[in-house]
């Protein structure tokens, strides 16, 4: 069955996104505006700039509408500049945030020098190889909440979280050939038949 998954389109790595998940054969709709997310099952948000992204969201009840089916149960992906949205709490910043991760996030979190790197990372119920992550001035969780679930560390950096519909990598999977991270993510999707109602 295909799954129809919007990915955040306003700015940022999206089009990867769109890639991988065509690859795994969903049907993908990119998200502009608070219409577009009219019928998908699932929606991710991208890297790219988080304070640009949040200035689109906070406009037009955009970012409201987000918030309202991700209550309902609507499986939300942040990568990156994805993950800082998604966040309640972002260290020293007053911008926009969808907060819907009981987490604090540092922005740009490695540091100047080594802004951007990739490392392989052991993911909790991933079998088989570790997991090439691909570092882009990322975050990290540096406070979660016990209901946040802990799925990757790097050298004891929170980098990869679930909390039920919501989950954030600091790094970027659309950008390796590696699959497994949109895997998981559809897998989160719910089968129409098992629908009770419309989630998303
Ligand atoms: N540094 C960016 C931010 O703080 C995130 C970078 C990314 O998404 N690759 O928004």
């Amino acid at each position: 069955m295909k799954e129809k998954i919007g990915v955040l389109a306003v700015q940022g790595a999206f089009r990867e996104h769109r890639q991988v998940l065509e690859k795994l054969g969903a049907e993908v709709v990119e998200v502009r505006s608070k219409n577009d997310l009219e019928g998908i099952e699932g929606l991710i948000i991208p890297g790219g700039e988080s304070t640009a992204i949040g200035k689109q969201l906070e406009m037009d009840g955009f970012g409201e509408r987000i918030v309202q089916m991700a209550q309902a149960g609507c499986p939300i992906f942040g990568t990156c500049a994805g993950m800082i949205l998604l966040s309640k709490r972002i260290e020293q910043s007053k911008q926009y945030s969808l907060g819907l991760l009981d987490t604090l996030v540092r922005r740009n979190a490695f540091g100047r020098q080594v802004a951007s790197f990739e490392a392989d990372l052991p993911v909790k119920g991933f079998q088989g190889k570790e997991l090439r992550a691909v570092f882009i001035r990322a975050p990290y969780v540096l406070e979660a909440d016990p209901q946040v679930e802990i799925l990757a560390k790097y050298e004891d950096k929170i980098v990869f979280v679930r909390q039920g519909n919501i989950l954030a990598t600091a790094f970027h999977p659309e950008l390796t050939e590696d699959t497994r991270v949109h895997e998981y993510f559809l897998k989160m999707v719910p089968d129409k038949a098992d629908r009770k109602e419309q989630s998303c």
